[in-house]
C-alpha cells in the first residue's frame, strides 16, 4: 500500500529528490535534520499526493490518512509525554505547509493547535505562567480565524492596537494576561459574528479543519500566482507537516529567530540573522517589533548561540550549500524548525559558489551547476555612479543590492498597469506582503517603510534580484493623499526617485549609474563555465559600444549583424528612402552609391573590434516600408532629393504598403527584386576587409546571411552575387579574401528543405524569433493581446517567444540540422535572436548539437554559464 504518512526520522527509502516531491521541502529538511540528530520537536509529514487527492476529490481527505495521523500524533504524544486535547497536561502542536520548492509566505502555518477555553487553563497551570497561555491561545485564534475561517487579519489586529492605545502601550509585550483575556473574549465574539458559529472547541475539529486550509491553500490566488511567475507546476501540491509545539513566548530565557549560515546578500562567510526573545513564530519577520542582529545572541543566549553556530556547520557539510534556518528557544532548549537552502543575490550566489570549492565542499563543476544563470542579469547592469551627484532623502536597510530609477506607485496594481505602458517604477509599501507579488515583479526596485532584512519585501527581492531597500523609517507614507513624507521633502505618485539596495539610500530623480564589475569571483565561474562548455557563445550586435561591451563580456563573435539598423540613422535616412521610392534601377543605385561609405565604415568599426573573430552580417531583412516617410515634410525632403512630386511620392508609398509586412516583400525577396541593394552590401563588407587589411587590422571572417530564404533557388541566385561581388573586389585590391555564405533558417520549408538549401550555405543560423512566428502562425507583435489567455489555459508553457518551443519549432531545427549536415558535414549551425540568451533554450541547443549560440550583449555572460550548465546536465 502507498505510504501517505512520514514520521519524522523515519521517511524509510526515498532517496532525495524523491523525498522532495513527496514530503516537500520543509518535511524532507525536518526529516533530514531529524536523522542527523538536530533538536527538532516530534511530528509527522502528510504526503503532496494526499493535497492531490484533497483536491481532485471534493476536498476529501482519505480514511487511511485520518486513521495513520492518530496514530503518529500518539506517538507525538509518548515522545513529549503530553496529551491532545488533555485537561492537564495538553499537547499543541503547529500545522504546516511546504511544497516541493519554498514558496515564501505563500500558504499557510496555523501554529498552537489544540488549545480552547480549557486546555487554555490547563496550560496556565501546568507551566504557572498565565500571560504565556493567553498570549499563545490569542495567537491560535487569529491564525485559525484566518487560515480555516477565512476571517480577515485586520479585524484582530485594530482590536489589539486600539487595546494598546487605550491603555498606552507600545509593545504586544506590555500587555499581561488580563488584558489578552479581555481580547480573547473580544476575538470570539468577532468569530461568532462573522462566521455564525462558536469557535471550535473541539481539537480534532481544529485539526482537520486546519489540515484542509493548508492543502486549499495551494489554491489560493496569491500561491497561483507565485507558481506562474516562477513557473512552478500545479500538480505537485503541498505536504502538511504537523509538529510538537515548543515554545519561544514563555518568557525571556526563550526567543525564536530566523538565520542564514552566510550572508545572503554579500556571499560572506558570517553568521546573518535576527531574532526576538520572548516571541513566537513570526513576530521576527512580520516587522511588530524590531528584531535584534543575530550576534548579540553571543552575549545573551552564549551556550544557545555557540550550539546553533556548530549545528549550522554541520548543517552546511551536509547540504553543502548556505542554509537558511528558522530556530525557536524554550527555556534555555535549543530548537530547530526549519532549514532549507537560502535565497541569495546573484552576487552571494557566485561567491559563495566559489568559497565553496576553496572549502572544498563542491566542485567546480556543482560550483557551475549551482548558479542560476538569468540572475546574473542584475549583476551585469550598472550600478550609481560614485560620482553623480545625489539628493538623499531617505535612507534604510540595503536589503537587496543593485540600483533602480523608476516612478513612485503605491499599490502593485498600479506597478503592474505602468509596467504595461513600459514604464519604470519604484514600488512603496509600509511593508510588503504576499499580495504585492505581481506588484513587485513589475517594479524595478521596492522601497519599504518597515521591516528588516529578513522581511518579506527583502527576501522576495532578493529572490527576484531585484534592487530593494527596506525599514526606512523615516518614510511616511500615505496611500490615501498618494504620496511619502521624508524630512521637508515630499514625493508624489510619479515622482522620479533612485534606490540603491546596495547601501539602502533613495535618492531623488534619476541618477546615473556604471558599468558592474565582473572580475574577481564572477571571472572566475566565467573561466570555469568557458571550461566546460562546448556551444561557443557569439552577440548580436551592429554599433561599435554593443559590440565592445559584448566582447568584455566574452563574446566569440557576432552571430547577427543587422544591417538596416544601421539604416535609421538622420544622415542615412534620407538616402534610404531615396533608395525605396526610387522607380529605376539608376535612381536606386545613385541612393544606394551614397549609402556606400556609410555601411562601409560601419563594417570597419565592427571588424577591428571582432579582430579576426567570425561576424555574420545579415543582408537587408525587414519590409521596406519601415524606412518610409510618414511626415509631410520627410515626404518633401525625398521629393526634392529626387526631383518628383510630393504627390508623385505619396502614390508610390501607397503603391508599397502590404497587407501583411511580415510576410511580404523582405527578406531575400527584396535581394532577388534588388538585386543592387545587397551588391551594396557586399561591396561594403569586402571593401571594409580591404581597408583592414591595408591598416594591417586581422581580418575577421565573415559570414554573409541571406534572411528569409525558403527554396535552395533563392540563396543559389543570392550566393552568386555575394561571389561575383567578392570576386570584383578581391581582383580591383588584388587580395585575397575569405568568407562564407550561409542563410537563416526561419520559416518552416527551409528547414524541411535543407538538405537542398544546404548545397548553396556554408551555415544555418536559426531565427528562432521569426521560425516561431511563421511555425504557429502567431505574430509576434500582436500575441501580446492573447498570449496571456494561452498561459493561462496552460496551452503555452511558457511564452513560445521567451524560450523556444522544443516540440514544434525545435522538431524544426532537429530535422534542418539534421539534413543540412547530410549535404554538407562541416556546415556550421548557429542560433540568433532572443532564445540565443535563454538558459532553457541555450539548453536546448545542446542537445541539438549546434555550433554556437547569439544573443544581446548584456545576455552573453548568462549564455556562458547557461552553454556550460546544459553541457554539464548532458554529460551527468
Ligand atoms: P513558513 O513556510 O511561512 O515559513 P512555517 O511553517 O515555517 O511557515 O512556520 C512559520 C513559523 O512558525 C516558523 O518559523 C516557526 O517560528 C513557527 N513554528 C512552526 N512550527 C512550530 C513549532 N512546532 N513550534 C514552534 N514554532 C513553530
Ligand atoms: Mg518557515
Ligand atoms: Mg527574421
Amino acid at each position: 500500500m502507498e505510504k501517505l504518512i512520514f514520521r519524522f526520522n523515519n521517511n524509510g527509502s526515498l532517496g532525495k529528490t524523491e523525498s522532495k516531491d513527496i514530503l516537500g521541502g520543509k518535511g524532507a529538511n525536518l526529516a533530514q535534520m531529524a536523522k542527523l540528530k538536530l533538536p527538532v520537536p516530534p511530528g509527522f509529514t502528510i504526503s503532496t499526493k494526499v493535497c492531490d487527492y484533497f483536491n481532485k476529490n471534493n476536498n476529501k481527505i482519505p480514511k487511511k490518512v485520518i486513521q495513520q495521523s492518530k496514530k503518529e500524533i500518539q506517538i507525538i504524544e509518548k515522545i513529549t509525554k503530553k496529551k491532545f486535547g488533555d485537561l492537564s497536561n495538553p499537547l499543541l502542536v503547529s500545522v504546516r505547509s511546504g511544497a516541493k520548492v519554498s514558496m515564501p509566505g505563500m500558504m499557510d502555518t496555523v501554529l498552537n493547535l489544540g488549545l480552547n477555553d480549557k486546555t487554555v487553563i490547563a496550560l496556565k497551570n501546568k507551566t504557572s505562567n498565565g500571560r504565556f497561555a493567553k498570549d499563545s491561545y490569542r495567537r491560535f485564534i487569529q491564525m485559525y480565524s484566518n487560515v480555516v475561517l477565512g476571517i480577515e487579519a485586520h479585524f484582530f489586529e485594530e482590536l489589539i492596537d486600539n487595546y494598546k492605545l487605550t491603555k498606552g502601550v507600545i509593545q504586544d509585550t506590555e500587555l499581561d494576561e488580563n488584558d489578552w483575556d479581555g481580547l480573547i473574549k473580544n476575538f470570539k465574539d468577532i468569530v461568532k459574528e462573522k462566521t455564525k458559529k462558536n469557535f471550535p472547541q473541539n481539537v480534532d475539529e481544529q485539526l482537520w479543519g486546519a489540515i484542509s486550509a493548508v492543502f486549499l491553500s495551494w489554491n489560493s490566488k496569491r500561491a497561483k500566482t507565485y507558481r506562474k511567475i516562477n513557473y512552478i507546476p500545479d500538480h505537485w501540491g503541498t505536504a502538511v507537516n504537523v509538529q510538537a509545539m515548543v515554545f519561544g513566548n514563555m518568557g525571556q530565557d526563550c526567543a525564536t529567530g530566523v538565520a542564514f549560515t552566510r550572508n545572503p546578500s554579500t556571499g560572506k562567510k558570517e553568521l546573518f540573522g535576527e531574532y526576538l526573545i520572548n516571541a513566537q513564530g513570526e513576530d521576527v519577520v512580520a516587522g511588530t517589533r524590531t528584531p535584534q542582529n543575530i550576534l548579540t545572541m553571543g552575549k545573551f543566549m552564549p551556550k544557545i548561540f555557540n550550539q546553533l553556530k556548530k549545528i549550522f556547520k554541520q548543517l552546511e557539510i551536509k547540504y553543502k550549500n548556505m542554509q537558511d534556518i528558522e530556530f525557536t528557544v524554550e527555556n534555555n532548549k535549543l530548537w530547530m524548525l526549519q532549514t532549507r537552502s537560502g535565497k541569495r543575490t546573484s552576487k552571494a550566489a557566485i561567491k559563495i559558489a566559489v568559497d565553496m570549492v576553496k572549502e572544498k565542499l563542491i566542485t567546480e563543476k556543482e560550483a557551475i551547476l549551482r548558479i542560476d544563470a538569468n540572475m546574473l542579469d542584475t549583476l551585469l547592469h550598472p550600478t550609481l555612479d560614485e560620482n553623480a551627484e545625489k539628493k538623499i532623502i531617505a535612507s534604510g536597510l540595503p536589503a537587496s543590492p543593485g540600483a533602480a530609477s523608476g516612478k513612485v506607485t503605491f499599490s502593485a496594481d498600479e506597478a503592474e498597469r505602468l509596467k504595461e505602458q513600459l514604464q519604470d517604477t519604484i514600488l512603496v509599501r509600509v511593508e510588503t506582503s504576499p499580495e504585492d507579488i505581481n506588484g513587485m515583479h513589475a517594479a524595478k526596485g521596492i522601497l519599504t517603510a518597515r521591516g528588516g532584512m529578513t522581511s518579506h519585501a527583502a527576501v522576495v527581492a532578493r529572490g527576484m534580484g531585484k534592487p530593494c531597500v527596506s525599514g526606512s523609517g523615516e518614510i511616511k507614507i500615505n496611500y490615501e493623499k498618494k504620496l511619502f513624507i521624508s524630512g521637508n521633502f515630499e514625493i508624489k505618485e510619479g515622482d522620479t526617485i533612485t534606490i540603491d539596495g546596495g547601501s539602502g539610500k533613495v535618492m531623488l530623480g534619476e541618477v546615473p549609474t556604471v558599468k558592474p564589475d565582473i572580475s574577481g569571483d564572477f571571472s572566475k565561474i566565467m573561466i570555469w563555465a568557458d571550461k566546460y562548455r562546448k556551444l561557443k557563445v557569439r552577440t548580436n550586435s551592429e554599433t561599435p559600444t554593443d559590440t565592445k561591451t559584448a566582447r568584455d563580456f566574452g563574446a566569440e563573435g557576432i552571430g547577427l549583424c543587422r544591417t538596416e539598423h544601421m539604416f535609421f540613422d538622420e544622415k542615412r535616412i534620407v538616402s534610404v528612402r531615396e533608395m525605396i521610392l526610387s522607380k529605376t534601377s539608376e535612381d536606386r543605385k545613385k541612393a544606394l552609391s551614397k549609402l556606400l561609405p556609410y555601411q562601409k565604415s560601419d563594417f570597419f568599426e565592427i571588424f577591428k573590434i571582432m579582430n579576426g573573430l567570425p561576424v555574420t552580417v545579415r543582408l537587408l531583412d525587414p519590409p521596406l516600408h519601415e524606412f518610409l516617410p510618414k511626415t509631410d515634410k520627410d515626404i518633401n525632403d525625398i521629393a526634392d532629393e529626387l526631383d518628383i512630386s510630393h504627390s508623385d511620392i505619396k502614390s508610390r508609398i501607397i503603391e508599397l504598403h502590404e497587407q501583411n509586412p511580415m510576410l511580404g516583400h523582405r527578406g531575400c525577396r527584396l535581394g532577388i527584386s534588388f538585386p543592387e541593394i545587397y551588391q551594396m552590401q557586399c561591396q561594403a563588407i569586402f571593401e571594409a576587409l580591404a581597408d583592414c587589411k591595408k591598416k594591417k587590422i586581422k581580418l575577421v571572417i565573415p559570414e554573409i546571411m541571406i534572411p528569409l530564404v525558403s527554396t535552395a533557388a533563392e540563396i543559389q541566385i543570392l550566393r552568386n552575387l555575394v561571389d561575383e561581388t567578392a570576386n570584383k573586389i578581391q581582383k580591383s585590391h588584388s587580395i585575397k579574401i575569405k568568407y562564407y555564405v550561409g542563410t537563416m533558417i526561419e520559416l518552416p520549408r527551409a528547414a524541411l528543405r535543407a538538405k537542398d538549401i544546404a548545397k548553396y550555405a556554408d551555415f544555418f543560423s536559426f531565427g528562432t524569433n521569426d521560425l516561431t512566428q511563421t511555425t504557429f502562425g502567431i505574430s509576434r507583435d500582436d500575441s501580446g493581446k492573447f498570449l496571456n489567455d494561452y498561459v493561462e489555459n496552460k496551452i503555452f508553457n511558457k511564452d513560445p517567444f521567451v524560450s523556444i518551443d522544443e516540440r514544434g519549432v525545435g522538431e524544426l531545427i532537429k530535422i534542418a540540422t539534421e539534413r543540412g549536415r547530410m549535404q554538407k558535414k562541416s556546415l556550421k549551425l548557429g542560433i540568433c535572436g532572443e532564445h540565443g540568451g535563454d538558459p532553457t533554450s541555450v539548453e536546448f541547443c545542446e542537445k541539438a548539437k549546434l555550433n554556437y549560440v547569439s544573443c544581446s550583449p548584456y545576455r552573453v555572460p548568462i549564455a556562458r554559464l547557461a552553454a556550460a550548465q546544459a553541457y554539464l546536465k548532458k554529460k551527468k
